[in-house]
């Protein structure tokens, strides 16, 4: 038996969709089943639904074999006994850092100041700024990143951008790029070696239907 951890939201609408070219076809809708395990139309097979940032945790331990998880989640989660063979070109979307408009994100910066950064991607921020040499105190949030630089509990954030409609309707801007994001497929280290019978023919299929 092959296990797929999936999310459900963003990625899972444009994934199943991959799965179907690639002919994995889900017995029941994942976003509106509450089945935490969900059977396919290709035996051995199945899917298990878990939250976004478990997803690399399923398969690193193994619980599942593969799984779909975006770029931005594997930076958080640190990519251990994980490989990362295909980038799926979906659910893609920008990490950027945002400030309040009107607020001079260049000059803070270059003044050397203290900048309060909250957001969820601790990791992928903390590089980032040590990279540019930057000190930062990072807030840790879990959800509704765009109103700390409104109440005062932050100067910026550092969050994902797709339309930038969020940013817009809290009155924020796009200060600076961190990096560019897409959804990968993900495959345990072991499973690879061990049942590669099975994974291989799933990876050239995925593959196939990417392109
Ligand atoms: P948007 O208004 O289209 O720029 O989307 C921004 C909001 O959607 C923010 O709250 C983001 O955290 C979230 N978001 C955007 N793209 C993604 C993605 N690929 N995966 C998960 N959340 C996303």
């Amino acid at each position: 038996m092959i296990s797929i951890a999936l999310s459900k939201g963003r990625i899972l609408d444009e994934t199943l969709p991959l799965l179907e070219a690639a002919g994995i076809v889900a017995s029941e809708n994942p976003d509106t089943s509450r089945k935490l395990i969900i059977t396919t139309s290709r035996a051995g097979v199945r899917l298990i639904i878990v939250r976004a940032t478990d997803v690399p945790t399923y398969v690193q331990y193994g619980a599942a074999d593969l799984g779909i998880a975006g770029s931005d989640i594997l930076v958080e989660h640190g990519g251990i006994g994980l490989y990362q063979p295909l980038d799926l070109k979906i659910a893609r979307c920008r990490l950027m850092v945002a400030v309040r408009k009107g607020f001079d994100y260049e000059r803070a910066v270059r003044q050397g100041a203290r900048l309060r950064v909250a957001t969820k991607y601790l990791q992928a921020a903390r590089e980032h700024f040590a990279a540019k040499g930057v000190h930062v105190d990072l807030i840790k949030l879990y959800g509704s990143m765009e109103l700390a630089p409104l109440t005062g509990l932050a100067d910026a954030i550092v969050d994902l951008v797709s339309t930038g409609n969020t940013l817009k309707a809290n009155a924020l801007v796009a200060a600076e790029e961190i990096a560019q994001i897409s959804a990968r497929l993900i495959v345990n280290q072991a499973a690879y070696k061990l049942k590669r019978s099975a994974v291989q023919p799933l990876l050239d299929a995925l593959t196939r239907a990417v392109k």
